[in-house]
């Protein structure tokens, strides 16, 4: 290894454990600290992410990466670790101090005028705060800098899924619209309504945790380096790919919160502790985009969780763990963890209406970018897209506009992974059915570690090498396409609902 490569690993090293640090702090604060240590824990955090900064805009890790890009003598993977490292380097430059300042506070500020807005369903306490993270936000995309014949929006995408702009994504959200509105058509007019009664009947909140710790653990979770702990919002981190931190909710009457809660951070837990520890501490042992790692947390959730072969499997350990489901039989278990219900809340949305919440959030964050609609507006927008795509009308903001936690600390451009996840998963399990032909068999027999060790070879390993349009076209032979989820569902709920979609 050369001297300057050395030391730029070095460097590269020395900002990721700040923001590891950083990530602890925050797993902390979610899940045990107690209420008085927010304002400490605020100002703790904040002092670390412009230290973060600090090291990740000196002018020597420029100089470095300058040199090292211009050096043919490099490895192809190395070129790609200096390739990213300067993308993030550039970046970050071209973003104020001061700035990134002003965005850490307003935001936290923001965010608990948001909590308390929507807990009062008070928009309009929370909109100039709206404002002011709108206002913060183009500032920053102006300082990132986009395309003439870009949008402004484009440059926040790019901050959560690098490449994405309004052009790539417009037609396949327009495409994956047309899919799921056609999807929900046939299934409203089937006029069969399976119940998801069984999910309803109480559950007690020791016998969900040891389930969901048997599933992670089937699933690959190595429990040597992370935890499976509890939160209000399930969420998952890693300071480390041998210390990844998942959480889940037991809820009593609900239990696919905490079964599909835990499938899903699972999902995201894996592919964090399938990076590849060669390259600790740099862009090659890290995800490649949101999209890519929602791709990885719906693929166990609703791919692999939320099919029959899974169930065929895990079901009679449910029932024997739960004796107040052992009257209902496998296929009315499956039909209930898959009913289909336009509704309000995106959190609770099924597989087929889901990506019609993202596209209601996508279309309200172009608008606002091309200031073609007011803050005060935006209530009334939102519930006007929601009729349109789901049919049913918002009574309340809090139910509404207020219901997502993204833009109340300014994640303008982040909800268009959350669609690219979901279509990404389909994706990767109509290429992995082909290479494994005995798939279905392997899940009825809860054998899982073949579909794990295909993720962990062709995207885990990779980290951020191509970046995500590149990853899928290696992967499948074509670049994402909206028709292998169309293909998905109409497979399967066109049989759960009987009808063709
Ligand atoms: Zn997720």
């Amino acid at each position: 290894m050369s001297k300057g490569f050395s030391e730029l690993r070095t460097r590269l090293e020395e900002i990721a454990d700040l923001r590891n640090v950083s990530a602890l702090l925050e797993w902390d604060q979610q899940t045990y600290m107690p209420l008085k240590g927010t304002e400490a824990r605020a100002r703790q955090m904040a002092l670390l992410a412009g230290l973060a900064h600090e090291k990740q805009t000196e002018e020597r890790l420029g100089e470095l990466l300058e040199a090292l890009s211009a050096d043919p003598s490099l490895a192809e993977e190395d070129k790609a670790l200096v390739r990213e490292a300067r993308r993030d380097h550039l970046k970050a430059v071209k973003v104020p101090s001061e700035l990134v300042r002003e965005i850490v506070e307003t935001s936290g500020r923001a965010h608990t005028i948001w909590v308390d807005a929507r807990r009062k369903n008070d928009f309009g306490s929370f909109a100039p705060w709206l404002a002011k993270l709108v206002a913060l936000q183009t500032r920053k995309a102006e300082a990132l800098g986009f395309p003439e014949d870009g949008a402004a929006y484009d440059a926040l995408l790019d901050g959560y899924e690098p490449g994405a702009t309004v052009a790539v994504l417009d037609p396949i959200i327009q495409r994956t619209v047309e899919i799921s509105r056609k999807a929900v058509e046939a299934v409203s007019s089937s006029g069969r309504k399976p119940s998801a009664e069984v999910l309803k009947r109480g559950f007690g909140e020791e016998e969900q945790r040891r389930f969901c710790m048997l599933l992670v653990s089937r699933l690959g979770f190595d429990l040597e380096a992370g935890r499976l702990d509890t939160s209000v919002h399930p969420f998952t981190t890693s300071f480390d790919i041998q210390d990844v931190r998942i959480t889940t909710r037991y809820q009593k009457n609900w239990l696919s919160a905490s079964i599909f809660g835990t499938l899903h951070e699972c999902g995201h837990a894996l592919y964090e502790q399938g990076l590849d520890p060669a390259h600790r501490g740099t862009p090659l042992s890290e995800a490649v985009s949101l999209g890519i790692h929602e791709s990885q947390s719906r693929f166990w959730e609703n791919q692999v969780g939320r099919s029959i072969a899974f169930w065929k499997h895990w079901y009679k350990d449910l029932q024997k763990l739960f004796p107040i489901i052992s009257d209902v039989g496998l296929e009315s278990f499956y039909a209930a963890i898959n009913t289909v219900q336009p509704s309000m809340i995106r959190v609770e949305a099924d597989e087929v209406t889901y990506n019609l919440h993202i596209a209601i959030r996508y279309e309200m964050e172009r608008a606002i970018f091309d200031k073609s609609v007011a803050v005060q507006d935006l209530p009334s927008l939102w519930n006007d897209k929601c009729e349109s795509y789901l049919g049913i009308r918002p009574e309340k903001d809090a139910d509404g506009i207020l219901q997502d936690i993204h833009w109340s600390f300014g994640g303008f451009g982040y909800f268009p992974t959350y669609l690219l996840g979901n279509l990404y998963a389909a994706q990767w399990m109509a290429a992995m059915r082909k290479e494994i032909v005995d798939l279905d068999e392997l899940m009825e027999r809860g054998e899982l570690q073949p579909m794990l060790r295909w993720l962990r070879e062709k995207i885990h390993k990779q980290g951020r090498r191509y970046p995500a349009h590149e990853l899928c076209t290696r992967i499948c032979g074509e670049p994402l396409n909206p028709d292998h989820f169309g293909a998905y569902l109409a497979a399967k709920f066109g049989s759960l609902y009987q009808v063709s979609l």
